[in-house]
């Protein structure tokens, strides 16, 4: 058997999964929460079985010796179970890095360096593969959620700011989530229903146009022609687009003035602010979409128009991305939200009929893990519902990369 440990440590958190490439088998996974607090929690689940422990977890390399202990003590045995790789999700690559790398000190001194582009994430990351490196004598690849834009057209990667200033700061459009906006638009090109409908109309891979929605508790849109994404939402930061569950997604860059100016405020408040009091949140008091949707079917009016603000937002997006396609052939949606919330994907296509785009009720309603349609037969662009597997993505490009 061949495995592969896929990580994402995050400032606080080092979340886990031992998977088998080769059929996606997930043979154990967890979470190790609140490390560096009081209070540290880790879950291991392996075969169904949930293994909890509360303990204080003092750092990262604390948080990684407990999983590993766990692994032997609830099994499965690292050893026994074949990992070849380490495979680590890390947030931002600038523009260093385009595809996935095993890691040497290079590449964790480069990581390191994209800090100041993205504090919230890449000290976590960093943290995470240096533990690793320590701990797991096997080759250490680092995949990265912005290397799917990395080519993203330069009409669509420059914010009209002062080039010299922008060039400064690394200011650009980055795009982030492209683990999971590749793995779903290359799920959705080598689908049946699609490949018929391409070879139906006489056209090739290449000219297939998708709009992507991860729709999570962050939240993301991206447009992909032939396999390579031409748009998508999240800029510089993941902090740009789409209603997010905490995040505001687009606003007025002169809000952030305003409210530092005749707030009196400061910049970590208005960070914090917009990062993680915003959205869904901000606008109802819950992020959870199925708690929300609790508040709406109980006529609570912020809730409603929070759900009003998140669906306006999506479809002006898939609308826009239309534009910027030439059309669409497949609106596809996949996360949290986008996998389960029938309601939500209706309420996109809502006032898309123009774009002839449309779901079934009964097949949206449907429930299953497995990707598949959800517009009527013959009619139309396809909608599509299909699961996101970062860990399962991350895992096989960490093997592709170390054989
Ligand atoms: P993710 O970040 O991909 O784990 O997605 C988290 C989001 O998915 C949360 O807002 C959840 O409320 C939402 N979610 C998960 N399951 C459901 C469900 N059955 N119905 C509606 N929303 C769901």
């Amino acid at each position: 058997m061949t495995t592969v440990l896929v990580l994402n440590s995050g400032s606080s958190s080092l979340k886990y999964q031992l998977v088998v490439p080769g059929s996606g088998e997930v043979l154990a996974g967890g979470v190790v929460e609140r490390i560096g607090e009081e209070a540290g929690r880790i879950t291991h689940e392996v075969a169904g079985q949930e293994v909890v422990r509360e303990q204080t977890v003092a750092d990262h390399g604390a948080a990684l010796r407990l999983v590993l202990d766990l692994f032997e003590e609830a099994g499965p045995s690292l050893r026994e179970a074949g990992i070849v790789a380490v495979g680590h999700r890390v947030v931002h690559g600038g523009t260093s890095f385009s595809a996935p790398v095993v890691v040497d000190d290079d590449v964790v001194a480069a990581v390191r360096a994209l800090v100041p582009l993205a504090p919230l994430h890449n000290p976590g990351n960093v943290t995470g593969i240096e533990v690793a490196r320590e701990l797991l004598d096997v080759p250490h690849v680092a995949v990265f959620d912005t290397a799917f834009f990395a080519d993203l057209p330069p009409a669509a990667a420059t914010y009209a700011i002062d080039v010299k200033t922008a060039a400064e700061h690394g200011v650009r459009r980055y795009g982030f989530h492209g683990t999971s906006h590749q793995f779903v638009s290359s799920a959705v090109a080598a689908h049946p229903a699609v490949r018929a409908e391409l070879a139906a109309a006489g056209r090739g891979p290449e000219t297939l146009r998708q709009v992507v929605l991860h729709l999570g508790n962050g939240a993301s849109a991206s447009a992909v022609l032939g396999g390579h994404a031409v748009e998508t939402s999240m800029g510089l930061t993941p902090l740009e687009g789409l209603v997010m569950g905490t995040r505001s997604g687009d606003i007025d860059p002169g809000i952030v003035f305003h409210l530092l100016r005749s707030g009196d405020l400061t910049v970590d408040y208005v960070d914090t602010l917009l990062n993680k009091r915003s959205g869904l949140l901000g606008l109802s008091g819950v992020n959870d979409m199925r708690e929300l949707t609790r508040l709406v079917e109980a006529g609570d009016d912020g809730a409603r128009l929070a759900l009003d603000v998140y669906l306006h937002r999506l479809r002006k997006y898939v609308g826009a991305y239309a534009a910027v396609l030439g059309g669409i052939d497949v609106l596809v949606f996949t996360a949290g939200v986008g996998e389960n919330a029938a309601h939500v994907r209706a309420g996109v296509v809502d006032g898309l009929g123009f774009l002839g785009l449309t779901v079934d009720a009964a097949r949206n309603e449907a429930r299953s893990r497995e990707p598949r349609v959800v517009s009527p037969s013959g009619t139309g662009p396809l909608v599509m519902v299909v699961p996101t597997n970062e860990e399962l993505a991350i895992a096989r490009q960490a093997i592709a990369l170390v054989g």
